[in-house]
C-alpha cells in the first residue's frame, strides 16, 4: 500500500509570533487540526484525494476564521467576492470559479463544474447561474457577515487601497485556504479557495482559482495549493513552475518547492507560500512570509500544526 498524506494552509502573511493571544493562537490551531483530521480519516478509509481535499477545504471555508468561505473578506462594494479551484492529479481534470457571491462552499461549486460541466472555468453571473442550474442554495450576506472583516474594510473603504491579506495591519486575520492530498492508491489532488483581498474591485481575480498558478496536481510529480500574493504568483505560474522543476529538471518536491518560493517567486518580491505533496506521500510547505497557517499528517507518521517559521 502508498503511503498516504494530507497537508493542508490557512494561508500565509505577517504572521508574528507575540502578536496573537495565545486563545487566538489556540483557536485557529484548533480549527487547522479540525480539517486536517477529517481528511486524514477520509484518507485512512480509502477515500480519494480528490474527495479529501474538496472535504478539507469545505471545512476551513466553514470556519469563519479564514479569508474563504463564511469568513471572506469584504470587496469594495461591501460584497463577498469568492474564488476557488480543484485539480485531479490523476485525469489533470480541473474546475475553478471565481467571483461567485452566496456559495457557502465554492470549492464543491468548483468541483461541479469540473464534473458536471464541460468546462474548466466559470466566472462572475455565468458561475452563479450554473450554481442554481445545480440547485445550490444563494446564503444571504448576513452568513459571510463578520465584524472583524468588516472593521478591515471599513478602515480602507472608498480609497483606492486594495488589502492583500499579506501585508495587512498586524491585527488582522489571514486566510485563503488549500489542500493536497495523496491517497493509498498514491494518487493525488490539489485544491484551493479565497475571498481574494479586501476592498478589491474591477473583478480582480488572484491566483487561487486559477490552474497552473493556484492550484496544479498531477500523479507524474505533485499538487500544489498556494497562497500569498495573488498578482505574483500568476505572473511566475507558481503551481505548475514546481510541478515543472520536478519533471523537467528531476528536482525532488521539497527542491522544486523551496526554489520557487524561496528564489524565483522573490526574484519578482512575490510573497507568500505553498503546500505540496508527491505520489509517495512526501510534503513540503515553504514560506518566506513571517508565517503560514499550515498543517499536515501522513501514515509514515509525520503531524505538524505550525503557523510560525
Ligand atoms: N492568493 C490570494 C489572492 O491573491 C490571497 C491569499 O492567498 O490570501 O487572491
Amino acid at each position: 500500500m502508498n503511503n498516504f498524506a494530507i497537508a493542508i494552509h490557512g494561508g500565509a502573511g505577517t504572521l508574528v509570533k507575540g502578536l496573537m493571544t495565545e486563545a487566538l493562537e489556540s483557536k485557529y490551531k484548533k480549527a487547522l487540526k479540525n480539517a486536517l483530521e477529517t481528511g486524514y480519516h477520509l484518507l485512512e478509509n480509502g477515500g480519494s484525494a480528490l474527495d479529501v481535499v474538496e472535504m478539507a477545504v469545505k471545512v476551513l471555508e466553514d470556519s469563519p476564521l479564514f479569508n474563504a468561505g463564511k469568513g471572506a473578506v469584504f470587496t469594495a462594494e461591501g460584497t463577498h467576492e469568492m474564488d476557488a479551484s480543484i485539480m485531479d492529479g490523476k485525469t489533470l481534470n480541473a474546475g475553478a470559479v471565481s467571483l461567485v457571491t452566496g456559495i457557502k462552499n465554492p470549492v464543491a461549486l468548483a468541483r461541479d463544474v469540473m464534473e458536471k460541466s464541460s468546462h474548466v472555468f466559470l466566472a462572475g453571473d455565468g458561475a452563479m447561474q450554473f450554481a442554481k442550474s445545480n440547485g445550490y442554495v444563494i446564503e444571504s450576506p448576513d452568513y459571510f457577515y463578520d465584524e472583524l472583516r468588516y472593521q478591515q474594510w471599513q478602515a480602507i473603504k472608498g480609497s483606492e487601497e486594495f488589502q492583500l491579506d499579506h501585508s495587512v495591519k498586524k491585527d488582522s486575520k489571514f486566510g485563503t485556504v488549500g489542500a493536497v492530498a495523496c491517497d493509498k492508491n498514491g494518487n493525488i489532488a490539489g485544491a484551493t479557495s479565497t475571498g481574494g483581498m479586501t476592498n478589491k474591485k474591477w473583478g480582480r481575480v488572484g491566483d487561487s482559482p486559477m490552474v497552473g498558478a493556484g492550484v496544479y496536481a498531477n500523479n507524474k510529480t505533485c499538487a500544489v495549493s498556494c497562497t500569498g500574493s495573488g498578482e505574483f504568483f500568476i505572473r511566475g505560474v507558481v503551481a505548475y513552475d514546481v510541478s515543472c522543476l520536478m519533471e523537467h529538471k528531476g528536482l525532488s518536491l521539497k527542491e522544486a518547492a523551496d526554489e520557487v518560493i524561496h528564489k524565483r517567486i522573490m526574484e519578482i518580491n512575490g510573497d507568500g507560500g505553498l503546500i505540496a505533496i508527491d505520489s509517495r506521500g512526501n510534503i513540503a510547505m515553504p514560506f518566506n512570509t513571517e508565517g503560514m497557517y499550515r498543517a499536515s499528517k501522513s501514515s509514515s507518521g509525520i503531524e505538524e500544526i505550525s503557523i510560525y517559521k
